[in-house]
């Protein structure tokens, strides 16, 4: 079962951002918040705009009108950068566990 969870990880895009602590993702085109599912697909809660993580561009607060492809590594890093925190849910551990084994699994 593809599960959902709020994307709340560092900017993926490292070639820019030097800001490691996690934040959230809202989409350009309608302020709306991204959510990440199991399968690595990303998702729009308000528009519902869904596709493959490769087809999403990024900016963060620290180049707001740049928004840049990301690569599965630096992806990889920031997902697992984002399950150091504690205090998260049991539930959401093991879901970013399913989606970082699955980044993995497409990036080698
Ligand atoms: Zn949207
Ligand atoms: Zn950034």
């Amino acid at each position: 079962m593809t599960e959902w969870i709020p994307l709340y990880i560092p900017c993926p895009v490292s070639s820019i951002s030097s800001t490691r602590s996690p934040c959230r993702y809202y989409h350009s085109d309608c302020g709306g918040s991204i959510r990440i599912s199991t399968e690595v697909y990303l998702k729009c809660v308000n528009c519902g705009k869904c596709s493959h993580w490769k087809e999403w561009t990024f900016s963060c607060a620290e180049h707001s009108s740049i928004y840049k492809m990301i690569n599965g590594k630096d992806f990889l890093n920031s997902l697992s950068i984002a399950m150091q925190p504690s205090g998260k849910d049991g539930g959401t551990m093991a879901t970013m566990r399913q989606i970082i084994k699955k980044l993995m699994e497409e990036i080698i």
